[in-house]
């Protein structure tokens, strides 16, 4: 086992699967077999989720809606999704705790870096929902302070993509991967990888992050095993 300690972001994106909105069912079915595969080996597990399927803050102003507020209705969405990815993981028989940027009591503990690190300790997979709780943040940021406040072993950025490109794949066939790359070199090349924020926050505590292609059956556990999956950034 490479990592005992994890900390897995998934885009809002990701879930919505073949649909352009939403939650697809199918997709997180898939992802709680992922995951639970790899928490079955022992591996401590923290999810950051997204809500890009949802909202997004940067929407807000197109349609008058203040950033600010249109920011905590990103985060909002983010909760949606965690609460589908909680009843989904339980669903497999995964012990889960669902631990919220603000207080949304009803359905979210509070975020408690201590407790967090207690639940991982006892086997529960912890989804930090509402992100860092705070606007003009995302949730890429808030997985790269979530995972150095719980000292995850690494940042595991499981997208559409299977790592890190020399252009966009999507858009360049001559775009080529890379296996390993350097904090420095992805900022002189300039790399998409995450927003400055997180991936600052990554470079200046000695943070690995792995990008890799989350919707590819066994990738989270081959990557898990030490094989060469995605992009290693460190
Ligand atoms: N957001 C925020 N603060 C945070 C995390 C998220 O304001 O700490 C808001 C922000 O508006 C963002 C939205 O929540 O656009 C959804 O998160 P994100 O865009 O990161 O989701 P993803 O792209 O991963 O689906």
């Amino acid at each position: 086992m490479r990592y005992k300690r994890i900390l897995l972001k998934l885009s809002g994106e990701a879930l919505m699967g073949q649909q352009q909105y939403g939650i697809d069912s199918a997709r997180l079915q898939q992802y709680a077999e992922e995951i639970k595969r790899v928490k079955d080996m022992g591996v401590e597990l923290a999810i950051v989720i997204g809500g890009g399927n949802i909202y997004r803050g940067v929407q807000a102003e197109k349609s008058g809606i203040d950033r600010v507020q249109g920011d905590y209705m990103g985060m909002l969405a983010t909760v949606i999704n965690a609460m589908a990815l909680q009843s989904i993981l339980e669903k497999n028989n995964i012990y889960t705790r669902l631990m919220s940027g603000f207080d949304i009591e009803k359905v979210c503990e509070p975020f408690i870096r201590r407790r967090a690190i207690r639940h991982l300790e006892k086997g529960r997979v912890v989804i930090f929902g509402a992100g860092i709780g705070s606007p003009y943040f995302t949730t890429d940021s808030t997985a790269s302070l979530r995972a150095i406040e719980i000292e995850a072993d690494i940042v595991l950025k499981g997208t559409r993509v299977d790592g890190v490109y020399t252009a966009d794949p999507e858009k360049d066939p001559n775009a080529e991967k890379y296996h390993n790359i350097t904090f420095n070199d992805v900022i002189s090349k300039g790399l998409n990888v995450m927003d400055t924020t997180a991936f600052t926050l990554c470079q200046e505590n000695n943070l690995p992050i792995r990008v890799f292609d989350m919707n590819v059956p066994g990738n989270l556990y081959n990557l898990i095993i030490g094989e060469e999956v995605g992009t290693l950034i460190e």
